[in-house]
């Protein structure tokens, strides 16, 4: 990693690892994030649900950037996200993310996948970043893979090898976007359970998804939007045995 100077107060502990203030997103006339007011402190997980269409997604790329917003100031560790330019790879760097699709390189092997992230943007040593791979591939049980090229793996695995392609960026949080919808049911519990030891090991982390098992067993918080806003948010037990809103009840009354 390269060393630069590093501004005059370093974020305490204190400071959320990110915050977002007041921040809104249009799409044309459609307002898809409503002055949203968000702080997630280190090593909390926070679980997003809420119906298709109220902005979760979005939400997940404004916080990396893949989406610009209107208004309002996102910060990473307590500095500003930046608008383009080095200073915003370095900061993207910090914030992993795995989509609903895995987005594998297709015709790299599952190592190189792994590696290509920590060389290139970390400027990591190939041995070192090897090594990194192996022991995150290892992690995510899917070390014995490695040679292989993704379409040669299961979407279990594949995606669990995205998982790990995140981390391997060394991130101080991690997005997860609806990481098992598109699994078939017997490989969604071996995501789960790998972003269950992600959780328990101290990684801040966002996810979007709607696995209620997955918000019970590791979320300290859940948020509920609803047309692009915060609608509501509680602990996992609060917000399934005492969903306040209707808006809640409903959704909940739909997927549980
Ligand atoms: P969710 O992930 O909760 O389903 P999204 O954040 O994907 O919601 O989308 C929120 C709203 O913004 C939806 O109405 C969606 O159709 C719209 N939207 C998302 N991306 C775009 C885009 N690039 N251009 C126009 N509309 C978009
Ligand atoms: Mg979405």
């Amino acid at each position: 990693m390269t060393s630069e100077p590093q501004p005059a107060a370093p974020a305490s502990s204190g400071t959320p690892l990110v915050s977002l203030r007041d921040v809104n997103k249009h799409f044309g006339d459609l307002h898809v994030l409503r002055n949203i007011n968000l702080d997630v402190a280190r090593g909390e997980v926070v679980v997003v649900i809420g119906p298709s269409g109220s902005g979760k997604s979005t939400l997940c790329r404004a916080i990396n950037r893949l989406e610009t917003i209107d208004d309002g100031e996102i910060t990473i560790d307590g500095k500003v996200l930046p608008a383009e330019g080095k200073a915003l790879t370095k900061l993207r760097a910090d914030v992993g993310m795995v989509f609903q699709s895995f987005n594998l390189f297709a015709h790299k092997s599952i190592l190189e996948n792994v590696t290509l992230g920590p060389v290139k943007v970390r400027g990591m040593k190939g041995g070192e970043a090897k090594e990194l791979a192996m022991s995150l591939l290892k992690r995510v049980g899917v070390d014995n893979q490695a040679q292989k090229l993704p379409a040669q793996l299961s979407g279990g695995q594949q995606q669990r090898v995205a998982i790990a392609r995140a981390l391997a960026m060394k991130p101080k949080v991690m997005l997860f976007d609806e990481p098992t919808s598109a699994l078939d049911p017997e490989m969604i519990n071996e995501v789960l359970d790998a972003m269950v030891a992600l959780a328990r090991e101290g990684m801040t982390m966002i996810v979007v998804t709607h696995e209620m098992g997955f918000a019970r067993r590791a979320a300290d918080r859940v948020i509920f939007m609803a047309d692009g806003q915060i609608m509501e948010q509680a602990t996992p037990e609060e917000f399934f045995t005492n969903p306040q809103s209707e808006r809640a009840k409903d959704f909940l009354g739909k997927i549980l």
